[in-house]
Formats: structure tokens, C-alpha cells, sequence
């Protein structure tokens, strides 16, 4: 029964998309069941920045959709770093050739590529099911039923559990997330660009902005807008520094002059380093991809693309394994030990962007201080202060 049976992928985030579409690039049959209905509107601020190894892999699994989304993405070529309020790190990189295929990264929103990988999804045959949130799923030695609220059950070969950090199909495998929640918090506004006025390709991060009474402020241009990152300091409340009104009042210090129509999105986010202790179950028919298998900071845009790679490697150890139980079992076991030892490194690289971003003691922060004074006669210093916020390069892209 299994060979014929739908693989089933729970959630319609960017990562259960492209979980789908890789599922479909085998010729695997997909039913994809999305809690939310079709009619959506996606709240907050979220994944911006597409990493070249994204677009990459995105374009060998489905061809044009790496090139579409960098043609509706923006590739911001101006990077600096300023520490209150004097630049310590400035660089303005080529214009991206076209003509030498696909760009390094590109920034647009989640929902803009969400809505990319969904028209994708429509034209590879994935059966999309809106509005059907899954309530249970059960693994057998030969495949899954999974239950949705309604009452209807599904079976399939597999599910691949792409249903984000508050993960049902996690909590039905029993698997638990461990990890740390760091203290403090980031606001996030999205600003749209002001019509008749050329967009901003610069990306700017700020240590200790004066403007800000001293937090580290982020800009990040995107497709016709820009994301403002402002780490919190003690004794910062989120309903307080977090509602519009507030928002109001303290983004034209840092922007200029904000009408209230220009802002479309605030969010909160918590530097978050959880990791699912298994990324499969016991008869390995669960595969864990995305925040439903870990969760990580954005500084360094580890989130949503790691979750391409892991939905990518779920569709790989699937379609291996349908050869044979024994099989599948050997592909499965390899996917979740995989990407959970990427997971490990995506989880430590972003441990030392938060040790950077909020020095654990006085010698760090004097440290950041000393690179500061020191950035304008050893360059170094300033490409330390600009990259460190990031992690290590060497875990990019995994
Ligand atoms: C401010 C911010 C900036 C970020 N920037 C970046 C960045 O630049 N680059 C990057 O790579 N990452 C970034 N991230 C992280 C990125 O947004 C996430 O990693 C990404 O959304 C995870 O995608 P996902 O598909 O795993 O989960 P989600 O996007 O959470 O999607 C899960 C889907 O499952 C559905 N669902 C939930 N429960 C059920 C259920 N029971 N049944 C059926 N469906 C269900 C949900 O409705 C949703 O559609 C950022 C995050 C934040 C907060």
C-alpha cells in the first residue's frame, strides 16, 4: 500500500512548499493540508534574506523558481556598520550581472515567497488542502494516517511535518525540542518605500544607535519596503516599546519621517535556540523539516533557509526509501541524522551571533568598544563588527 500512497506534508509555510515540490520533482504523489484558509493574509514580519545556496537549490528542484524569486527580490550591494552613530565599516559591492546566472541572495518577503512557491506547487499537481488543520497523526511500520479537525482521515506513505514551531505532528511523534531562550527580545517593523522615491539598497546595522537611546538597530531593504530590527535593552517592555503607537513614535529618529500608511507590519521576536531531539519517529514515516524540527535566531537567515535543505534531503530519503522497508528505513535515519547535526550547527553559529549581539559580560562589550576605536586604522576590526552579528560564515547555508 505504501508505494501508491500520497506522501503527506503538513503546513503551507515556505518550507512544506518546497517540501512539496521536491516530493513532486520525484513524481511523488503529495497532498499538502494547510490549517489556515486559502484566503490568508500572513501577519508579522518574517524571512527576508534568500541565501544564493537557496536560490540554487530551489532552481535545480524546480526550474525558474530560484531566478523568479531573485527577479522579484532586491540584492541591496551597500553594507555598514555604525557605532554610535560613526561608521566603523562601509562597502558598496558590484551590481549583480545577470548575465552570470543567479544572484548571491536575495531580499524579498516571506509572503512574497511564499505566494512564489504556491504558484509553483499549483503547476507541479500538489493537492493543497486549505483549511484543514491536522490534529493527529499515527505512524505504522508501513505508513500514516493522519486525522484533520473535521474528521476525515488520510493515509499515506509518509508525512513530512513542516507545521512550524508550534508543531502537531512534533508533539504526536513524541519528540520534544530542547535548547535556550535567550532573555530579551527584537522588535521588527516593516516600512513600505515611499512612492516616487527611489528605494534604499543599503544594509545598515547600527551598535549602540544614539537615536535609539543605545539598542542596536538593524535596516534591512527588501523589495519595495525595508525591515527595522531593534534589540530590545533591560527593563524593555515589549507591549510598551511594541505597540504603534510607540513604534510612532521613535521609528522617525532612526528613518525620517514615517506616515503611519508606510508601516506594514510590527512584530516581536525572541532569540529562540530549540532543536527536536529526533527529526523522525521510531517507524521512520515522520520527517521533521523546518521550525517544527528547530528553531534559531534570524540574525544569519538560518530559519527558513535551512528548512529548504532539510525539505529537500526529506524528499531524497523518501523517494529512496520506497524501494524497500529496509530502504526507507536507512534514508530516513540518514535525513534526520543529517539534519539534525545541521541543525547543530545552525543552532551553535547562531549561539555566537547572540554572544556578539548581547555580550554575556563587561569584557565582551569592551571588546566591541575596542574594535570600534581601532576600526578606522585596522580595517579588520570594522569586518569583525560588521560580520560578527551573523556567526561564523563557515556555517552559512547548511
Ligand atoms: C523577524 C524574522 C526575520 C526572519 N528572517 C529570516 C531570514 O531572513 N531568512 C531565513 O531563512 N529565515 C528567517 N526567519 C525565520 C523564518 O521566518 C522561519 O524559519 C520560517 O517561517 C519557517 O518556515 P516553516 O515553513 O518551517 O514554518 P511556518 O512558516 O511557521 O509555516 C508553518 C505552516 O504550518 C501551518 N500549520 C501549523 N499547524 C498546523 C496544523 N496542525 N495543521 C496544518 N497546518 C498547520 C501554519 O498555518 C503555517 O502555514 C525570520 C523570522 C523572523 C521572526
Amino acid at each position: 500500500m505504501a508505494d501508491e500512497a500520497p506522501v503527506i506534508v503538513v503546513g503551507a509555510g515556505p518550507v512544506g512548499l518546497f517540501a512539496a515540490l521536491a516530493l513532486r520533482a520525484h513524481r511523488l504523489p503529495v497532498v499538502l493540508l494547510e490549517a489556515d484558509p486559502a484566503s490568508r493574509h500572513r501577519t508579522g514580519s518574517r524571512a527576508l534574506y534568500v541565501h544564493g545556496k537557496s536560490l540554487a537549490l530551489l532552481e535545480s528542484t524546480s526550474e525558474g523558481l530560484g531566478a523568479e524569486l531573485a527577479s522579484r527580490g532586491v540584492l541591496w550591494n551597500v553594507r555598514r556598520t555604525l557605532y554610535r552613530g560613526r561608521e566603523v565599516y562601509a562597502r558598496e559591492f558590484p551590481p549583480h550581472d545577470r548575465s552570470r546566472g543567479l544572484p548571491p541572495f536575495t531580499s524579498l518577503r516571506q509572503s512574497e515567497t511564499e505566494r512564489v512557491l504556491l504558484d509553483a506547487c499549483a503547476k507541479a499537481g500538489v493537492d493543497v488542502r486549505w483549511s484543514h488543520p491536522v490534529s493527529e497523526v499515527v505512524a505504522h511500520s508501513d505508513g500514516v494516517t493522519v486525522a484533520t479537525d473535521d474528521g476525515q482521515t488520510w493515509s499515506g506513505s509518509h508525512v513530512v511535518g513542516a507545521d512550524g514551531a508550534r508543531s502537531t505532528v512534533r508533539k504526536c511523534t513524541g519528540t520534544t525540542l530542547d535548547g535556550s531562550a535567550a532573555e530579551g527580545f527584537h522588535v521588527v517593523v516593516d516600512v513600505a518605500d515611499e512612492p516616487g522615491t527611489p528605494p534604499s539598497l543599503e544594509r545598515v546595522m547600527h551598535y549602540e544607535h544614539p537615536a535609539a537611546e543605545g539598542r542596536g538597530v538593524l535596516v534591512v531593504p527588501y523589495a519595495k519596503g525595508f525591515q527595522v530590527d531593534v534589540q530590545s535593552r533591560a527593563g524593555d517592555s515589549p507591549e510598551v516599546i511594541a505597540s504603534p503607537q510607540e513604534v510612532l513614535r521613535w521609528l522617525p529618529a532612526l528613518i525620517g519621517p514615517t506616515p503611519v500608511e508606510r508601516v506594514t507590519a510590527i512584530s516581536v521576536y525572541r532569540f529562540l535556540q530549540l532543536i527536536a531531539d529526533d527529526f523522525t519517529d521510531p517507524h521512520r514515516r515522520v520527517l521533521l523539516v523546518g521550525e517544527a524540527a528547530h528553531l534559531f535566531p534570524p540574525f544569519g537567515a538560518r530559519g527558513m533557509n535551512s528548512g529548504f535543505v532539510d525539505a529537500h534531503a526529506a524528499a531524497d530519503a523518501i523517494a529512496a526509501g520506497r524501494r524497500s522497508p529496509a530502504a526507507n528505513s536507512d534514508a530516513v535515519t540518514g535525513f534526520a541524522t543529517a539534519r539534525r547535526a545541521a541543525a547543530e550547527v545552525n543552532s551553535a553559529a547562531a549561539g555566537a551571533a547572540l554572544r556578539h549581539l548581547r555580550p554575556p559580560s563587561t569584557a565582551a562589550r569592551l571588546r566591541r568598544r575596542a574594535a570600534a576605536s581601532l576600526a578606522p586604522v585596522v580595517p579588520r576590526f570594522g569586518e569583525w563588527l560588521e560580520h560578527a552579528p551573523y556567526g561564523p560564515r563557515a556555517a552559512m547555508g547548511h
